[in-house]
């Protein structure tokens, strides 16, 4: 007697149906009501207890898995689709990229190769990507997880590049003269990640001091250059970028592009934060020049709002791309009939198997529009200038810096404290916010200056937040102090 066959199906649709729309009638309240619900709570024990389980053996009733996940995972986010989320560097996601995800998994197709739909769609939201920064038609692209794989493709296509050998066959030992690659001192961390993951060494990265305005130097650099090729160096690649994450300082696009034209260095632009700025009627001018660039990373799960992970590497020179990446085995040859045909779109990074993460960019960008998205980032960078003359006219606050797209670095001071005081102090309200759930902004140091920061890469943020951070940082500050 053979065994009888199981599948994943359910035994009763009709009750799976009933428990999905509960889902989703819930998961649209929860998006509604994020406004009313503390951005963030600490975890009881329970919580992480059930969390930590071993792996089931046997079955749980869905329902019982969906009301444990809504008792247990639910009500303990990151925070980051809140208003008043203004931490690190985040998109606060939306309804309609969520569904994007869902179908994407109903749908189930792998997207490393073949003739389908969802294929099309993946290359339909990259042209869209190259239309939006205004970058040529001819250039290539691929979505990737985020903004650090995509400057790690970016980056990687630029090694091969300027190594002067077959580095793919030969491999790093065998570069006669080694590559440097520059930014300034406030580039992303994952340049480091990304020339060390490519063999290079961190020293290949030279970090140079960035100008008063955090930009990157550009006789710093033409000294650095200089001083490389006389000491046997290959100066490869200009990491230049379009809003930093200390300040959203952008570099001289322009000036660069010139300079890597004319000593012929591949220009590469992490514009994880800014290069959609692009689309931003009042204040595209800020990244003129980005076109210019040998490759792009931009990040579609930031100022596009994509649920994560969506990023996107852009790669002027079609054939380096793909060469960088080409290999097909005998069981992905591509077939002249069939579903074995199509593009092959691993041929493009690192993945084999990849997933429908196109489909949310594509959903909310047909329902919204372009202009729309360009609308909002436009007025996120609005609500960051209206902080700072909150700030500027607010008794003990100061701005550290000045503002120039969407981040603002600002301080409590009430006069008589020491540096070292200062920052326990703005350390202190910093985690007081974060741990009452009424906001959540993080801290860094900018030239030697500690300071909080707040960055408004937020849809859902209206000016009366940030009026209410500004009282709740003085109210913080003077009952800590
Ligand atoms: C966010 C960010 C990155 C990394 O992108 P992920 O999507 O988090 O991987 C790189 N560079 C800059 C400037 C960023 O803001």
């Amino acid at each position: 007697m053979p065994k009888p066959e199981e599948t994943l199906d359910p035994q009763d649709w009709d009750s799976l149906r009933a428990l999905s729309h509960k889902i989703v009638d819930e998961a649209i309240d929860y998006t509604r009501d994020i406004r009313d619900r503390p951005l963030w709570r600490l975890m009881p024990k329970e919580v992480r207890e059930t969390l930590s389980a071993p792996v089931p053996a046997g079955p749980t009733d869905i329902e019982d898995v969906y009301a444990s996940l809504a008792k247990n995972i639910l009500p303990y986010p990151m925070g980051n689709i809140h208003p008043r989320f203004w931490m690190w560097y985040m998109g606060s996601s939306n309804f309609t990229g969520a569904l994007g995800d869902f179908l994407a998994a109903i749908l189930g197709s792998n997207l490393g190769t073949g003739d389908h739909a969802a294929s099309l769609v993946d290359q339909q939201v990259v042209d869209w990507c190259k239309q939006m920064l205004g970058y040529p038609d001819s250039a290539s692209g691929t979505l990737v997880s985020g903004g650090s794989m995509a400057n790690i493709i970016g980056l990687t296509v630029a090694r091969n590049e300027m190594a002067g050998i077959d580095v793919r066959k030969l491999g790093v030992g065998a570069i006669k003269k080694p590559l440097r690659f520059y930014g300034s001192d406030q580039l992303h961390s994952c340049h480091q990640i990304a020339v060390e993951t490519l063999g290079l060494g961190s020293q290949s990265l030279r970090k140079l001091p960035s100008n008063d305005d955090c930009t990157l130097d550009i006789d710093a650099l033409i000294t650095a250059i200089e001083q490389d090729r006389a000491a046997g160096f290959t100066p490869a690649c200009v990491i230049a970028t379009a809003g930093t994450v200390n300040t959203g300082a952008i570099d001289d696009l322009i000036s660069i592009a010139a300079l890597c034209e004319k000593e012929k260095i591949w220009f590469h632009v992490d514009g994880c934060i800014g290069a959609l700025i692009a689309i931003a009627p009042e204040n595209k001018i800020r990244v003129a020049g980005l076109e210019k660039a040998d490759s792009i990373a931009l990040d579609p799960h930031k100022w596009l709002h994509a649920p994560f992970e969506v990023g996107c590497a852009l790669v002027r020179d079609h054939d380096a791309h793909r060469g960088a990446f080409r290999l097909t085995p005998e069981y992905l040859e591509p077939s002249t009939r069939g579903i074995a045909t199509g593009k092959a779109m691993f041929d493009y990074g690192v993945q084999t198997s990849r997933g429908f993460r196109a489909l949310k960019v594509w959903m909310s960008l047909q329902e919204h529009g372009v202009e729309k998205f360009g609308r909002l980032i436009d007025q996120n960078i609005r609500q960051a200038h209206y902080l700072q003359q909150l700030i500027k006219k607010g008794p003990l606050l100061e701005m550290a810096f000045e503002t120039n797209i969407n981040i603002v670095c600002y301080r409590f001071n009430p006069g008589n404290k020491s540096e070292g005081d200062l920052k326990i102090i703005n350390s202190e309200i910093m985690l007081q916010m974060q741990e009452t759930g009424v906001a959540a902004i993080s801290d860094t140091t900018v030239h030697n200056r500690y300071c909080l920061r707040v960055a408004i890469n937020n849809h859902r943020t209206i000016s009366e937040d940030l009026e209410f951070l500004v009282r709740e940082t003085v109210r913080l500050g003077n009952k800590i102090v």
